[in-house]
Order: structure tokens, then sequence, then C-alpha cells
């Protein structure tokens, strides 16, 4: 299948209310203008750099989200890019896209990342640490907090998947019934390819998949 079919198949499958994130690190501006022909809305992109040769390509036919580890000396060229930053996971660096979002006028909608797996080499806070960075966070005049994101675990089966997901999905609801001022919780990120459909399952209404529109990447 051609990556504009893989779109509309996993389009027609997805229940109302759930938007897909076309996950294109690696990909070229034509494999993403595909996408967006399927009818992708949001491309999600792991390095600033690629995301900002991408998007001088493709300009904004889609919504941009960063979905890879955010470096500081990054952010400012960042906040440039994207519409949503879905890979928060520090006060330190919600503060420098705060600042830069102040100089360049604009507010950024952000998730807060979710080390649901609680693998210590993994970027995301902790699930237990979220409340408190997220009340921190929402004191900053230039974010708005806008629901939570968690990858899981990476490889073997979806099902290893499922608690991870469903604690994240505890997490945001109970997160959402503090009513927190400037935290507006309404996106759940979490699923990839391999863990979509228990993701879905346990309440995500925002999915990242990258192999099973655009095929394997090729290894480096
Ligand atoms: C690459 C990536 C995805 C998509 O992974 P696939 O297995 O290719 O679907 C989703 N989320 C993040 C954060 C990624 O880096």
């Amino acid at each position: 299948m051609t990556i504009k079919q893989n779109v509309r198949k996993i389009l027609s499958e997805l229940p109302a209310g759930v938007r897909l994130v076309a996950a294109a690190k690696t990909r070229e501006p034509r494999e993403i203008l595909e996408a967006i022909e399927g009818g992708a809305g949001i491309i999600g992109e792991n390095y600033v750099q690629e995301a900002e040769k991408s998007r001088e390509a493709v300009g904004g036919r889609a919504a941009w989200h960063f979905i890879g580890h955010l470096q500081r000396n990054k952010v400012k060229k960042a906040v440039e890019i994207f519409d949503m930053i879905e890979t928060v996971d520090s006060a330190e660096i919600a503060r420098e896209i705060d600042k830069r979002c102040a100089t360049a006028g604009r507010t950024m909608p952000v998730l807060v990342e979710i080390n649901s797996g609680r693998e210590p080499q993994k970027s995301g806070v902790a699930p237990e640490d979220a409340e408190p960075l997220i009340r921190e966070i929402a004191a900053l005049p230039h974010i708005r907090v806008m629901g939570l994101m968690t990858m899981g675990p990476l490889t073997g089966h979806p099902e290893e998947s499922r608690p991870c997901f469903a604690e994240t999905k505890r997490l945001f609801d109970r997160i959402k019934g503090l009513k927190l001022p400037n935290v507006a919780m309404q996106y759940l990120s979490m699923g990839m390819t391999h863990s979509y459909r228990v993701a879905l399952e346990e309440g995500a209404n925002l999915i990242r998949i990258g192999t099973g529109i655009f095929g394997e990447r090729p290894r480096k």
C-alpha cells in the first residue's frame, strides 16, 4: 500500500474524536506531503533541524508536533516551528519554552511526557511527579498544558504497554479533575504502530504512527 492509502486506512478505523500524528522522523518532504494528501492533519517530528527543513518544504498544510527529546539549545528554533510540544518533562525546559515564547509573542500548547514504564534511561517524568510539575508549569504565562503523552515499552507484545497506558489515563483523569488554572487536559497522546490499538482501548485520543504509515525506517 502507498503512504496515502495507509493514512486513509488508519483514519477510517479511528473512533470519533481521536486524532492521528504522522511520526515523520527520517522521512523526506515528499513522503510527508503524501501523508497529508491522505488526510494526515498533524506531522510529528523528533528533530528540530529536520523539522525545519520539512516544514519549509511542506508549509502550513498540517500542524507540527514536536515528539522527540527537546534540548535546551533547540528551544528557540522549536518555538518558531511547532504548534505543540508533546514532550515537556522538566520545569527547566518549560521555563525555557516560556521565555522563548514570550520573546516570540506566542503561547505554546504542551503535553507533559510521562515515563509510564519507569525506565531510568527514558525521558519523561515519573507518574508521581507529574502533578507537581504541571502545577509549576501552569504558572508560566506563555505555556498552556493541554494533556499528557507517554511512550510505554518500545518492544515486546503490545499487551505489555496496557498497564502503562492505563496508569497514564488514570493520571490524566485525576489531573483533569483538579481543574487547575491555565491547564486544559484535552489530549492524551499514547500508542505507536505496534501499540495504538491497545492505546485506543485505554483512552488515547492522539496516536503517533510512523512505520504504519511510511513503512520500515531504513536502518542507519
Ligand atoms: C518514532 C516515534 C513514533 C512512531 O513509531 P512507529 O513505531 O514507527 O509507529 C511515535 N512516537 C514517538 C515519540 C516516536 O519517536
